[in-house]
């Protein structure tokens, strides 16, 4: 059956899969979402014998209609390779009371790795399918971990240029290293003065900008998005899910059909929608529990119904999470808000003007799925500290923000189904932090902090880390955020 996408905010557009990647965002603005969300068509006693590549085909091709075998086999083929460094992409590891689902294991480290692996493959094949002869320009906002790992994908693809901003004091020193030593020549890196919001909502501002697009088309380009909010990036994410809980069948943990669930930790909305995405599909998750550093908007939205970004904006040790806007929203409050694009726009106008919206009290009730809380950064030090201490497990500072709302879930709620902890980065991405909460020494120089990691943790040094210790720094350009439309323009030559 093809699946359609429509916008969240409008009722005129109806694109394909390949289309929807294509554009990333729709032309007023609004995200793409299936016009239904398919059904699993393969049984547990089938998915627990597949590879991670083989369930990435059945869950994809489910979503990504007009591609063919052939097409998405090889996308899937060219993403999850010896990128990764184990041959099972996403392993699981138990400890304590829960089953670690380690999304760190490719390029950067990251679980961004995940999806940005195998968007570029995906975009440049919409591209030929919808014969697209210009140059697809990707402009990207990071709050770190993005931009390395789409840097990485798409780093010398042919037909594309990417251009990543970031906030130029809002990464830890090692994802900024990643970012400005890569390599690629069409790979472009800006520093913005602001936070990931400005970097995000400067890209958005870009995109919809009609007389740039229409310059842009004369001359040979178009852009499109590599951020979350683009289809191509969430589908992918979807395939995790249904991997890990078809293994943890496969290794006896729980039976086909078991209920589990699953805590993620939440910035952009991006990942526990693809997990949203995973149930409505049929894969036993009971409940979605959101999990938010000291940046406690989703927190506060769960609780009271009111999303309300106008709060101070705090750095915290999982900077991958200090997000007011959490752009893959939109997707789940157009969900339950009955599929409206006009009740929806006037929310996402309130968003943009007033800096809140409030959902109806029926709305609140299809959250039910949903638990939020968060984590201070003490009890984020304390989560990395005590696993460490308890197991030898050594957890980055957003896996323990996860670690740590699972815990007060299951304290709150004395719910104790079998759950998984969604593992988004690798401790060596963010060393001080780690070696700090351990009670360690953390005034070395990263490299020397990450040796030291190693000795403790036993875990050898990702080549990722390895890679960039003595790389020379090829990007060093800096912006206000006012100025990220010229950057582009002067990186395009218009
Ligand atoms: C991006 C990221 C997150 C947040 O994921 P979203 O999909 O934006 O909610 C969490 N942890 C790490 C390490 C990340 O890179």
């Amino acid at each position: 059956m093809e699946v359609l996408y429509n916008s969240t905010r409008s009722k005129d557009q109806k694109v394909t899969a390949s289309q929807a990647i294509l554009k990333g965002l729709s032309d007023e603005g609004g995200l793409f979402v299936p016009e239904q969300i398919p059904a699993l068509d393969r049984s547990f006693e089938e998915l627990k014998e597949m590879t991670y590549s083989q369930t990435a085909y059945e869950v994809m091709k489910l979503y990504l209609t007009d591609f063919t075998e052939q097409e998405l086999k090889t996308c899937i083929a060219r993403a999850y390779d010896d990128k990764f460094d184990t041959r099972e992409i996403a392993p699981i590891r138990k400890a304590k009371d829960a089953y670690y689902l380690e999304l760190f294991h490719g390029a950067t480290i990251a679980f961004k790795d995940m999806a940005l692996s195998i968007l570029p493959h995906l975009l440049t094949t919409a591209a030929k399918k919808n014969h697209v002869a210009n140059e697809i320009v990707i402009l990207t906002a990071t709050s770190g971990d993005t931009g390395k790992a789409a840097l990485s994908g798409f780093a010398d693809v042919e037909g594309t240029r990417i251009v990543v901003f970031y906030p130029k004091n809002g990464v830890s020193p090692i994802q900024e290293k990643q970012m400005v030593t890569q390599r690629g020549k069409n790979t472009y890196v800006v520093g913005i003065h602001g936070n990931f919001d400005d970097a995000q909502t400067g890209v958005k501002n870009i995109f919809g900008d009609r007389s740039l697009a229409e310059e842009m088309d004369e001359k040979g380009f178009q852009f499109s998005s590599a951020n979350s909010i683009n289809i191509g990036r969430l589908v992918p994410q979807i395939v995790y899910y249904v991997y890990a809980y078809a293994q943890l069948i496969k290794k006896g943990c729980i039976e086909g059909g078991e209920k589990i669930n699953v805590t993620v930790p939440t910035g952009n909305f991006g990942n526990i929608l693809a997990a949203f995405y995973a149930k409505q599909m049929g894969l036993p998750i009971d409940k979605l529990i959101c999990a938010s550093n000291e940046n406690k908007v989703l927190f506060d939205f769960f609780r009271s119904g009111t999303y309300d970004r106008n709060r101070d904006f705090v750095l915290t040790s999982s900077p991958s999470m200090d997000i007011l806007i959490s752009s893959n929203l939109e997707r789940l409050v157009y969900l339950i808000g009955g599929k409206d694009p006009d009740k929806n726009r006037e929310w996402m106008a309130s968003l943009s003007g007033e800096g809140s919206y409030t959902i109806t009290d029926s709305m609140r009730e299809k959250l039910a799925d949903f638990y939020g809380n968060y984590a201070s950064e003490e009890e984020t030090a304390r989560t990395i500290r005590s696993m460490y201490e308890d197991t030898g497990y050594v957890i980055d500072p957003h896996t323990a923000v996860a670690c740590c709302v699972y815990e007060k879930y299951r304290q709150e709620t004395a719910d104790h189904k079998p759950g998984i902890i969604v593992s988004t980065a690798s401790p060596y991405k963010f060393t001080r932090s780690v070696m700090a909460a351990i009670g360690r020494d953390d005034s070395e120089e990263d490299f020397a902090l990450a040796d030291k990691l190693s000795e403790l943790s036993g875990v050898k040094i990702p080549n990722a880390v390895e890679e960039i210790r003595t790389a020379p720094i090829l990007h060093d350009r800096v912006c206000e955020k006012n100025e990220m439309k010229q950057v582009v323009r002067e990186i395009l030559g218009l």
